[in-house]
């Protein structure tokens, strides 16, 4: 793609609100870096800032296992165990387990492996670049995630592959956020982990949690839906991107059929379901396939919701948040289809 695209990444609130939880009740919010990105935390009602500690903690915790780059994480064993077995903590394997699922139901356009492939690309550091089809070639020998083999807490890496969990860590961060509070007893709050948002219950005074989806052509938002109880999380090339030199726009979310940056008509997906793992995969995975193929695959499941922007201006909805999603901005007066 060239030319239209928002000028950089925006740290702009998924969250639409003010005082998110309302005049009247009290707020506790925590802001921190993890998992390469901004966390928003806000819970409402009393003992709040020990549940929020409790929620930095548990993200600090998983980011630990689950980090590609971190010398001690679950990860990072296996990505250097040379083939050999390597034993992973309940949640690396719960979450792989769970990934590995949605890898072969979405046909592998999410792909746990392909990670060789962002790092080709420079997604991992700085250094943007294109490698050359030689090189994508000789990298995608290296990425299926059907030759990844858990066994319960066992997994098995063959020797060359590298697994990145960075498609869905933030989505599985999320459910298990909701269920710390749950348990604590927090019974409203809303989770903004970078572009993975999680609404626990509704605002203290019972209407939903009002969600942004960001314009990925511009600055402001393209939309907003209502939700309660539910995850809501956006993939966008806007996210990450650089422009090469010949003017063509490279972002971070890869097809990982051809070991390039997925080209399928989408420039941004959010998907809403009640699991926030299944919320992050798909909005990867449905980036990956673009409209035709996200709608055939939708029709097929219908346990989860989408909104999708495509290059060429067009907006979908399926039919779930028909009534809760409504175009903003730059997008409110364009046509809006209803997939069913
Ligand atoms: P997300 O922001 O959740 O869409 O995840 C994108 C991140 O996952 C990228 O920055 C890569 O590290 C990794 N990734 C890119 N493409 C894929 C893919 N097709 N399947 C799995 N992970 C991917
Ligand atoms: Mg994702």
């Amino acid at each position: 793609m060239k030319g239209a695209l928002r000028a950089a990444a925006s740290l702009l609130p998924a969250v639409l609100l003010l005082c998110a939880c309302g005049a009247d009740a009290a707020s506790h919010t925590a802001s921190f870096l993890a998992m390469d990105t901004l966390m928003e935390l806000t819970v409402c009602g009393r003992d709040g800032e020990a549940a929020l500690t409790a929620c930095e903690d548990r993200v600090r915790e998983l980011e630990g296992l689950l980090s590609v780059t971190d010398g001690g994480s679950d990860i990072y064993r296996a990505n250097h165990s040379g083939g050999d077995p390597v034993t992973v903590s309940p949640d690396t394997a719960d979450l792989l387990r769970e990934a590995l699922a949605l890898c072969a139901d979405t046909g592998g356009a999410l792909d746990v492996t392909v990670y060789p492939i962002v790092k080709a690309w420079g997604f991992t550091g700085d250094a943007y670049q294109v490698p050359s089809d030689e090189t994508i070639a000789a990298l995608l020998e290296n990425v299926d995630y059907r030759r990844v083999a858990l066994s319960g807490g066992v997994l098995t890496l063959p020797a060359g592959m590298e697994l990145d969990l960075g498609a869905v860590a933030k989505g599985y961060a999320g459910d298990s956020l909701l269920s710390l509070l749950r348990e604590r007893g927090v019974s409203s709050a809303i989770l903004e982990l970078g572009g993975s948002v999680h609404a626990l219950g509704s605002r203290p005074d019972g209407s939903p949690w009002r969600i942004a989806v960001q314009d990925p052509e511009g600055e402001g938002y393209a939309g907003a839906l209502e939700v309660r109880d539910l995850s809501v999380v956006t993939s966008g090339g806007y996210q990450r991107y650089f422009v090469g030199e010949d003017g063509e726009i490279w972002w971070h979310i890869m097809d990982p059929a051809t070991g390039r940056p997925a080209r399928s008509g989408a420039i941004s997906v959010t998907v809403v379901s009640d699991s926030g793992t299944v919320c992050d995969a798909l909005s990867t995975a449905l980036f990956v396939m673009g409209p035709e193929r996200s709608a055939e695959y939708w029709r097929a499941r219908r346990d989860f919701d989408y909104v999708l922007l495509g290059e060429d201006g067009t907006a979908q909805v399926t039919e779930g948040l028909a009534d809760s999603f409504s175009l903003l901005g730059g997008w409110a007066g364009r046509t809006l289809e209803v997939i069913s």
